[in-house]
């Protein structure tokens, strides 16, 4: 049977960036510290994707065999909703996404989108439909044109600037020595943090998928530069069915529903407003990132720590 090593499917169409690229490949997914594979089932089809609609039912999961990573996870985003998923490191919000991806997996239950089981599914069609953006950007050696058309190369210049402009990226991109012809990544002009964010959504818009893991960034950025990749996400998700880490509460309290995860499983579910009257630990967490109360109760460190 055939195997693919995410992200791989994406590079078939240009070999050469692939390798360039590969030194740094597995830096595309944040999500991702492992090369994982999957097997391709091989009476799968081409998912056809409409709404966006995604539904996790009963889903469980481990990367082992020992210990039970995921636990039961149910939920239903409909297409164009935003759901964020919150709870403290190591809670298992990446890996519900990476099952999403199916960079594994589910051990049991199933997940799907527009009424298709995933697994019954091609991966390079589940993976053309699904754009992800990352705190940890990965740029490769090779013009900013090059970066942005990564995953969408039939796109020309002009979709491209476009792209760019709606990414809140233009501007930046010409004031470089050769604007959209400048060579980037480890040999190239080097940009900085908010910059590279800007490349890597412009690339999603570019992609224009219908389903959206968003991995939020943390980057010390100024406001400004903070206001510009927010107003860019705005516009990349708008439309879309998005999945969203959320680092920073604030980002992700407009969110249609939150998920709060702990140790695996499910432990709240609402909206912003919902969960602040549950007063449980999305309400305590809120409490402490917007300097209303100094630390996490004692309760909820306990219980994260059992
Ligand atoms: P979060 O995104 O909420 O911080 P993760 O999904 O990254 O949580 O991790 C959940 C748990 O799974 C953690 O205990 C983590 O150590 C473990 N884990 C993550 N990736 C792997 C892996 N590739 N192999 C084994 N365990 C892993």
């Amino acid at each position: 049977s055939q195997q693919f090593v995410w992200p791989m499917a994406q590079f078939g169409q240009i070999i050469n960036m692939y390798q360039r690229a590969r030194a740094s490949s597995e830096r595309i997914f944040g999500l991702m510290n492992e090369p994982s594979r999957i097997e391709e089932n091989p009476d799968a089809d081409e998912l056809q994707v409409d709404d966006g609609d995604v539904v996790y039912e009963d889903v469980s999961f481990g990367y082992g065999e020992a210990e039970r990573i995921v636990e039961d996870i149910s939920f239903e985003v409909e297409g164009g909703e935003t759901l964020a998923l919150v709870g403290p490191t190591g809670a298992g919000k990446s890996t519900v996404l990476k099952l999403l991806l199916r960079m594994y997996d589910v051990d049991e239950g199933e997940i799907r989108i527009d009424g298709q089981d995933i697994s019954e599914a091609t991966l390079p069609s589940l993976r053309r439909h699904i754009g992800y953006v990352s705190q940890d950007t990965f740029l490769f050696y090779g013009t900013v044109e090059e970066n942005i058309k990564y995953g969408t190369f039939d796109a020309d210049r002009e979709d491209v600037v476009a792209a760019a402009k709606a990414a809140e990226a233009h501007e930046f991109i010409q004031n470089l020595p050769a604007g959209y012809d400048t060579e980037v990544g480890e040999r190239g002009v080097k940009l900085s943090g908010g910059q590279r964010q800007r490349i890597d959504i412009a690339r999603a818009i570019l992609k224009d998928p219908e389903i959206l893991v968003l991995d939020e960034a943390t980057s010390d950025v100024d406001t400004e530069t903070e206001m510009l990749i927010q107003r860019s996400l705005d516009r990349l998700t708008a439309d879309r069915t998005t999945f969203s880490i959320a680092h920073r509460l604030s980002t992700i309290k407009d969110a249609d529903k939150i998920v709060v995860l702990e140790g695996g499983e499910i432990v709240e579910r609402g909206t912003h407003e919902d969960l602040l009257a549950e007063d449980g630990l999305y309400a305590n967490l809120w409490g402490v990132q917007a300097g209303e109360i100094d630390e996490l109760p004692d309760e909820f460190v306990e219980r994260a720590a059992e």
